[in-house]
């Protein structure tokens, strides 16, 4: 797909593939005004004609030009989406619990089952691991159930072509102009129709959400029949995934990480990709996996992630992460993927509970909480609502003072432990 850390960056990213609610599919002009005064669709026209000479030059003909933006109108519920980050502030334990169900665990055993000679293809291929692919194809659209539904997929071109030219946001209208130019070179590609180039408000497209970019480069023909076909065509499209992984580095036979116990006192300042340590390291830390297995190759680097404090379950994430990280740069999205392929593989749930009661903060709040931990004299240097390495070390250093376990994690309950004390 993807590579949504160009545009959005993080969890909100998560919200882009899964359009939840249909949209009404008229041309609502008030709210294209809100947007940019005053909606003209001669407006929009010259704008499409301004895009001629960079689609030209990308060999783009002017017949594939012209038959892609025949009778087009700009779409309103695509700035809608665009303005909304519904999973911002939603915990990592709710994505993932939604996205690996029950559900979804059954209908990707049944897919395995009916695609298992093409999956044992792509596995020869790439040396990627089948369950990962599925479990992409699951995350991604629901092992393509979404496609057929018209009020989650629209036309590429349409929803590219509003972003590129009505977004209020510089970074959207720049993604939506680069990746509406590389959906002009699909169609010259005659890989499929603007009719059948059907994706997400964002333009992530088929059965493994590629944005046009990610198709250009990763996508590919498995089943050689000459065409490039992730929209209609389940071979072309998990072989597309598959060697999307591989060019990311994917170690054949290795898994994504593991779940692991923390020792009591644990240093909650070595968490992140920057404190990367051998598992031989982190064994000698005190650190083990909940199954009590010894890790198979101590040798490799890993690094600790804690989605939810002390109270919640903590992973070691090995190479194989960071290529899922590829496909969509959020750790709740790739530990999804990850979990639900260790499930269809007939793995179990996760040992540790998610601490399902704690509630997280919306950026305001964050803010509060900067506020209040710079009163108390810690280092915050940037009230910016982020919590970056230097404020979850203030919140350890004020847990520590007060008594807490010093874990970084921003919860309500901490913000109003600070707002009393304060
Ligand atoms: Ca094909």
């Amino acid at each position: 797909m993807r590579c949504f850390k160009f545009i959005f960056g993080g969890i909100a990213a998560l919200a882009l593939a899964f359009p939840l609610s249909s949209q009404a599919q008229t041309l609502d002009i008030t709210s294209l005004i809100n947007q940019t005064a005053p909606f003209s669709i001669a407006k929009y026209n010259r704008q499409i004609e301004g895009l001629w000479p960079q689609a030209r030059a990308k060999g783009v003909s002017r017949s594939t030009f012209d038959r892609a933006f025949a009778g087009m109108t700009p779409d309103p519920s695509v700035l809608k989406k665009a303005s909304k980050q519904p999973e911002f502030t939603t915990p990592p334990w709710h994505y993932i619990n939604k996205r690996v169900s029950e559900k979804r665990i059954g209908n990707g055993l049944e897919k395995l089952g009916e695609y298992s000679a093409l999956l044992d293809q792509i596995e020869a291929r790439y040396g990627v691991d089948r369950y990962v692919v599925v479990a992409i194809w699951g995350m991604e659209s629901s092992y393509g159930f979404i496609l057929n539904d018209t009020s989650i997929v629209k036309p590429v071109i349409q929803s590219l072509s509003t972003l590129a030219f009505y977004s209020r946001s510089k970074r959207r209208k720049k993604f939506g102009r680069r990746q509406l130019l590389a959906a002009l070179q699909i169609l010259e590609a005659r890989d499929t129709t603007p009719e059948r180039m059907l994706g997400s408000w964002a333009g992530a497209m088929g059965h493994t959400q590629f944005i046009p970019t990610t198709y250009l480069a990763y996508a590919v023909d498995f089943d050689g029949d000459g065409r490039r076909d992730i929209w209609d065509n389940v071979a072309d499209a998990l072989g597309s995934t598959a060697h999307y992984l591989k060019k990311s580095g994917w170690q054949t036979g290795q898994t994504w990480g593991y779940e692991v116990k923390l020792p009591r006192g644990f240093n909650y300042g070595l968490t992140g990709r920057k404190n990367s340590r051998t598992l031989r390291e982190w064994q000698k830390l005190g650190l083990a996996r909940v199954s009590a297995k010894t890790f198979p190759r101590p040798s490799d680097k890993a690094w600790l992630v804690t989605m939810a404090g002390a109270r919640g379950p903590a992973f070691l994430m090995l190479r194989n992460f960071r290529s899922i990280l590829r496909y969509n740069n959020a750790n709740s999205y790739a530990l999804a993927v990850g979990h639900l392929a260790d499930r269809l593989r007939g793995g179990d749930p996760f040992v540790q509970p998610w601490p399902e009661g704690d509630r997280l903060l919306g950026k305001d709040r964050r803010k509060d909480l900067q506020k209040l931990l710079r009163a108390r004299g810690y280092n915050i240097s940037a009230i910016d609502g982020k919590i970056g390495p230097k404020t979850r070390k203030a919140i350890r250093a004020f847990q520590s003072q007060v008594g807490l376990v010093p874990d970084g994690f921003a919860t309500k309950a901490l913000l109003d432990r600070l707002r009393q004390s304060s």
